[in-house]
C-alpha cells in the first residue's frame, strides 16, 4: 500500500511523510493505522473528534522501511515536511521550538500497527538546554519543575538516544546510582523533595557522565535533539525486545513503527496536576466499568513503571484495595484517595471522554492522560488487549447495548483466547495454605516454582519445568521470561502495570501488586510481610488470578463451569457456522466432557487405547501370542465382552449423536511387554515358557512400526480381531436401542490405500452387523468407511469412495507420509525448519495447507464426484487448530473433530471462517441466517 500523495490537498509536491493533528483538526484518521502506527493513527482520531489531544504530528511508517532500506537515512522531503509539520504545533501551541523565552517543548513516541506496549522507546521533554530551560521557568513560574523536566530529559535522551546503559547484568542504571547518591547526600527519600538546586546539580552530573562513558557532548541545539529522538525510535524497532515481542505476536518486521512528534503537556507542575491510565471496562473481569490508576505530580511512564504504586481513578476502586490491605478510611484518604475524590471535575471530564471513545469505537479502550493545572488531555488511546473471559463478556455486554451486532461480537474474540477460559480453576474444597493476596490483574489457576529473573523463567521452561516468575515489578526486557513462565505475580503495580497488561495479552495468570511481598533477588528468596519462613527460588507456588491469592505449593485444580455470558456467546458463534465440530473420545467420561463443551458426535473413538486398562492388556497379550487362529479367538472370547461395555457406555454418552468408532490401528507390539522383568511375569501368567514369549515378541519387531503391519493391515491378515471388534460394537449399539437409546455407529477402517483393501474388509463387517441385527432382533441404522490417512488414498479417492460411506482425514498420519516425516523423530529439527522459515509452523499442530491441503481437497472432490452424499471430516490433531479448521470450511467439510476441551475453540473457528467468508455463501445448516451482510471490520488500534 501507498500513501495517497499529500491526501488530497495538492499543497506539498511528493509523498506525504508527516501527518499533523491538534487544534480541532488532524490529516489522519484511525484507519491510517498501517500508515500512522496505531497511536499516530489514534491521536489523529482524538484530535477530529474535539478531545483535548496536545498538537502535535507522526512521521509515517514509510519512512521507517525507507530508513532501514537505505543505510538509516531519510528520503529528502522528509526535512522540509517536519518544519512545516512543527511550525503547525508552533502555531496552535503558542510557542516556538528552541525559543528561550517561550519554549515548545516535544515528546517523540513510536507506534507500530499495532500496540507494544513498551517495547519501543519514547522521549519527553525534548528541546530543553540551558536557555530554553529559562523560558520554561518563566512560562511555569516553577524554577524547580523546570530543572525536573530538564533532568528528566538529559537521563532519557542518554539512554534512549545515546545509549548509556547498565554495562553489565549486575550494574545499576547508572543514572538512577546519581540519582539515589544525590539523595542520601541530602537525607532525603522522595524524588519530590529535591531542590531546584540539587536537579540543577544533577543535569550537569548526568552530562558529565554522559561525556565520561560515551565521550560525547550532551546536544544543546533542539533540532539536533529532534533528529537524534527521531532515529532512536526508528532504531527502537529493531532493538532485542522489540524483535522477541513481534516474535511471541507473530507481528511481521516489515511493518515497521511510526513517530509521533507531540508538544508536552505536564503532569508534574504541582499537586493539582496528575498524569494515569484508564480502561474504559474492567479488562480482567469485563465488567462495565470505569477504572484504572493515576499518579499526583508525574510524568510518563510513573504510572506504568511501578515506581510509586499508583491511585485508583475511582472511588469503589480505591475501597476495595483499603480492604484488600485493610487500612481504614481515613488512611485510606490520607494515602490513596481516588481520583473522582481528589480533582473531581478531572474525573468527569473522563468519564465522559471514555463513554464518547467507547461510543466512537465500539470497543473497549485503554486510554492514557495526563492532567495539567486541571485541564486534561488525552496522550493515547488504543483497542484494550483483554482476557479471555473480559472479552466475551465485553462482546456480549456490547452487542446487548447495541453498539456492535452479533457477527461482530463473535468476531471480536480469537478463538484460540477461548483456551484461557476452558483450562482448570482451583479446586474451592482442596486444603490450601494462603501466602498472600495482591490485585487479581489476569485470571487463572497456575502452579510453578519460584524463579526471580527472567532468564531463569526461560532456562527452567527449556528444562521442562513449570515456573512463576516473582518480581518487584516487571519490565520489557523481562517479555522472554514472562512468555516462558505459567503465570506472573509482581510487588508493585497496579491494574494497569507493565506485568498486569502483558499477561492480560498473553493470557497469561497474573497477580501484580502484592505489597507484603519482599522480595530479595540476591538471596533468591522472598518472604510475606507479617508472616512466619521465607519461600526460596525452585518452591513451589500455586497463583489464582481471579481472585489475586497466592498460596504455598500446588493446590488441585478441578473444571471450569462456563459463565451466562460464555454460553450466549457460544451460542451466536454456533448459528453463524457451517462445519459441525465433534471431539475425539475415546472414554465415556471423555465423551461427557466433550458434550458438556458442545460437541456433536465423536469423530474418532480410538478403540486400542481401551486395551491397555488394567487386567485387560494381559488378554491383549494373550490375543498377539496367540500361535493360531483358535488362539486368538479364545483370547479375542475375553477382550470383547470389555469392549462391549466401553461402547455402551460411550454410545449411551453421546445419545443421538454419530460415534465415529476405529477399529485396531497401531502395530501389535505396541502392547507387548518392553522389560524382561514384565516377559517373565506374562509368562507366568499364561502359563508358556518365557523363551517363547521373547521368539514371539522378536518376531514382531519392525524397523518402520508406523509403516508397517498396522491398521487395515491388521484387519487383513488377523480378520478375526475386527469381525470381533465389530461385534462388540454391533451387540451395545443393539442392546442400547432395544433399551431406547438412539445409537448412530459409524464403523472406521484405518490405513486404506487401496479400494480393495475396504472392500474385503466391509464384506466381513457387513456379515458380523448382519448376524448380531439379526440375532437381537432390533435395527440399527450404520455406516463403515474409512480414514483417508495413506496419501495413495487421497489420490484414489473416486473409487474408494465407491465402497466408503464417509471419509475421515487422518491428518497426522496424512503429514507424516506426505511429508516424509515421522512425527515422533521430528522433534531434532524441526524446530530449526521452523526457525529458519522452511515450516511456516508446525506441520502437526497447523495444517500445511499448501501441500498435504492439496491431498485433502484432491479427496474431497473425487470422493464426492463418485458418492455425492459422502459424509467428510477431519479427526487429526488439526481439527482443534482455528487456522486449520478456516481450511476444513474452505475445503467444505462436514466436521472437524478435536479434543474435548478444543471443542468452543473450533466452534468458534468455524463461525470465524464462515463469517470471513467472502462473498457469503448459502449454506445448508444456520437456518436463522438469512442473508449474509458484509463483516463489520473491527476497530483496530
Ligand atoms: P508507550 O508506547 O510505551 O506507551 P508513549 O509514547 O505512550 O509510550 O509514552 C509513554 C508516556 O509518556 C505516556 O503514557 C505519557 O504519560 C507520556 N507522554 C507521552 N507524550 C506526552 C506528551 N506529549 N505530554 C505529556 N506526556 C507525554
Ligand atoms: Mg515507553
Ligand atoms: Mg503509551
Amino acid at each position: 500500500m501507498e500513501a495517497q500523495e499529500s491526501n488530497g490537498r495538492g499543497r506539498s509536491r511528493g509523498k506525504r511523510y508527516v501527518y499533523s493533528f491538534g487544534g480541532g483538526k488532524a490529516d489522519g484518521n484511525a484507519g491510517l493505522n498501517w500508515l500512522l502506527g496505531g497511536k499516530g493513527a489514534n491521536l489523529a482520531e482524538m484530535a477530529g473528534l474535539g478531545l483535548p489531544v496536545p498538537a502535535g504530528m507522526t512521521i509515517s511508517t514509510e519512512v521507517c522501511t525507507y530508513y532501514y532500506a537505505h543505510g538509516r537515512t531519510y528520503p529528502t522531503e522528509l526535512e522540509k515536511q517536519v518544519q512545516t509539520g512543527l511550525s503547525r504545533i508552533e502555531k496552535v501551541m503558542k510557542r516556538r521550538f528552541g525559543d528561550p523565552k517561550n519554549p515548545l517543548l516535544l515528546s517523540v513516541r513510536s507506534g507500530a500497527r499495532v500496540s507494544m506496549p513498551g517495547m519501543m522507546d519514547t522521549v519527553l521533554n525534548l528541546g530543553l538546554n540551558d536557555e530554553t530551560v529559562l523560558g520554561l521557568i518563566k512560562q511555569s513560574g516553577n524554577p524547580r519543575f523546570a530543572y525536573d523536566c530538564y533532568r528528566r530529559f538529559v537521563q532519557m535522551y542518554g539512554d534512549v538516544v545515546l545509549g548509556l546503559k547498565p554495562e553489565s547484568k549486575t550494574e545499576r542504571d547508572p543514572f538512577e546510582v546519581l540519582l539515589e547518591h544525590k539523595k542520601e547526600a541530602r537525607g532525603i527519600t522522595l524524588d519530590t523533595d529535591l531542590t531546584t538546586d540539587d536537579l540543577r546539580e544533577l543535569v550537569a552530573a548526568f552530562k558529565g557522565l554522559i561525556q565520561d562513558r560515551l565521550h560525547v557532548s550532551f546536544p544543546n541545539d533542539p533540532w539536533e535533539q529532534l533528529w537524534g529522538a527521531v532515529g532512536a525510535v526508528f532504531g527502537s524497532w529493531n532493538n532485542q525486545r522489540a524483535i522477541t515481542y513481534r516474535k511471541i505476536e507473530n507481528i511481521p518486521g516489515e511493518w515497521g513503527t511510526a513517530v509521533t512528534v507531540q508538544s508536552m503537556v505536564f503532569g508534574n507542575l504541582g499537586d493539582d496536576c496528575a498524569t494515569g491510565v484508564a480502561f474504559t471496562r474492567d479488562l480482567a473481569t469485563g465488567e462495565e466499568a470505569l477504572n484504572g490508576d493515576f499518579l499526583v505530580n508525574a510524568q510518563g511512564e510513573d504510572v506504568v513503571a511501578g515506581i510509586r504504586t499508583p491511585q485508583q481513578i475511582t472511588l469503589a476502586a480505591s475501597r476495595q484495595r483499603a480492604v484488600r490491605e485493610s487500612h481504614s478510611e481515613e488512611e485510606r484518604k490520607a494515602q490513596y484517595p481516588s481520583l473522582e475524590e481528589r480533582m473531581p471535575a478531572n474525573y468527569t471530564t473522563l468519564q465522559e471522554i471514555a463513554q464518547t471513545l467507547e461510543a466512537h469505537y465500539r470497543d473497549a479502550q485503554d486510554i492514557e492522560f495526563t492532567i495539567e493545572r486541571e485541564k486534561l488531555w488525552m496522550l493515547q488511546t488504543r483497542t484494550a488487549k483483554r482476557t479471555a473471559a473480559s472479552a466475551v463478556k465485553i462482546a456480549v455486554d456490547m452487542a446487548q447495548e447495541g453498539l456492535i451486532d452479533e457477527r461482530t461480537a463473535v468476531l471480536r474474540v480469537k478463538p484460540e483466547q477461548l483456551d484461557q477460559l476452558l483450562h482448570p480453576m482451583l479446586d474451592p474444597n482442596a486444603p490450601k495454605q494462603r501466602l498472600t493476596r495482591g490485585l487479581p490483574a489476569s485470571p487463572g489457576a497456575v502452579s510453578g516454582e519460584v524463579v526471580f529473573s527472567a532468564d531463569d523463567a526461560e532456562e527452567a521452561k527449556h528444562a521442562g519445568r513449570k515456573v512463576i516468575l516473582v518480581r518487584i515489578e516487571t519490565s520489557p526486557e523481562d517479555i522472554h521470561g514472562m512468555h516462558a513462565a505459567e503465570g506472573i505475580l509482581t510487588a508493585r503495580g497496579g491494574a494497569s502495570s507493565h506485568a498486569a497488561l502483558v499477561s492480560r495479552g498473553m493470557g497469561k495468570c497474573a497477580v501484580v501488586g502484592c505489597e507484603a511481598l519482599e522480595i530479595d533477588y540476591e538471596r533468591q528468596e522472598f518472604r510475606v510481610r507479617g508472616a512466619e519462613g521465607v519461600l526460596r527460588a525452585g518452591e513451589w507456588i500455586t497463583l489464582d488470578g481471579s481472585t489475586g491469592e497466592v498460596f504455598r505449593g500446588q493446590v488441585p485444580t478441578r473444571e471450569p463451569s462456563p459463565t451466562a455470558e460464555f454460553t450466549t456467546f457460544m451460542a451466536w458463534a454456533d448459528r453463524f457456522r457451517r462445519l459441525r465440530v465433534r471431539a475425539n473420545a475415546d472414554t465415556p467420561h471423555d465423551a461427557q466432557v466433550a458434550r458438556t463443551f458442545g460437541a456433536e458426535g465423536i469423530g474418532l473413538c480410538r478403540t486400542e487405547h481401551m486395551f491397555f486398562d488394567g487386567e485387560r492388556i494381559d488378554a491383549v497379550r494373550e490375543m498377539i501370542l496367540a500361535e493360531d487362529t483358535a488362539g486368538r479367538v479364545r483370547a479375542l472370547d475375553k477382550i470383547i465382552p470389555m469392549q462391549k461395555e466401553d461402547f455402551i457406555g460411550i454410545l449411551r454418552a453421546m445419545a443421538g449423536l454419530p460415534v465415529t468408532i476405529r477399529l485396531l490401528d497401531p502395530p501389535l507390539h505396541e502392547f507387548l511387554p518392553n522389560t524382561e522383568e514384565d516377559l517373565v511375569d506374562l509368562a507366568q501368567k499364561l502359563n508358556v515358557p518365557v523363551e517363547r514369549l521373547r521368539t514371539k515378541r522378536n518376531a514382531l519387531h519392525e524397523l518402520n512400526p508406523m509403516l508397517g503391519h498396522r491398521g487395515c493391515r491388521l484387519g487383513v491378515t488377523f480378520p478375526e480381531i475386527y469381525e470381533a471388534q465389530t461385534r462388540a460394537i454391533m451387540e451395545a449399539a443393539c442392546e442400547l436401542t432395544r433399551e431406547g437409546v438412539h445409537v448412530i455407529p459409524e464403523i472406521m477402517v484405518p490405513l486404506v490405500g487401496f479400494k480393495r483393501e475396504l472392500d474385503l474388509l466391509r464384506e466381513r463387517i457387513v456379515r458380523v452387523c448382519t448376524e448380531v441385527i439379526h440375532a437381537q432382533g432390533v435395527t440399527v441404522p450404520y455406516t463403515i468407511g474409512t480414514m483417508i490417512e495413506v496419501p495413495r488414498a487421497a489420490l484414489v479417492a473416486d473409487t474408494i469412495a465407491a465402497t466408503a460411506e464417509f471419509f475421515s482425514f487422518g491428518t497426522n498420519d496424512l503429514t507424516q507420509m506426505a511429508l516424509g516425516i515421522s512425527r515422533d523423530d521430528a522433534g531434532k529439527f524441526l524446530p530449526e525448519y521452523v526457525a529458519q522459515g522452511i515450516f511456516p509452523q508446525d506441520p502437526f499442530v497447523s495444517l500445511d495447507q499448501s501441500g498435504v491441503g492439496l491431498l485433502v481437497e484432491l479427496a474431497v472432490r473425487k470422493g464426492r464426484v463418485a458418492r455425492p452424499d459422502l459424509k467428510i471430516g477431519i479427526c487429526g490433531e488439526h481439527g482443534g487448530d482455528p487456522a486449520s479448521v478456516q481450511f476444513c470450511h474452505q475445503a467444505s467439510l462436514d466436521y472437524v473433530s478435536c479434543s474435548p476441551y478444543r471443542v468452543p475453540i473450533a466452534r468458534l473457528a468455524a463461525a470465524h471462517a464462515a463469517l470471513r467468508e467472502k462473498p457469503p455463501v448459502k449454506t445448508r445448516r444456520a437456518p436463522r441466517r438469512k442473508q449474509a451482510e458484509p463483516v463489520q471490520a473491527a476497530a483496530t488500534a
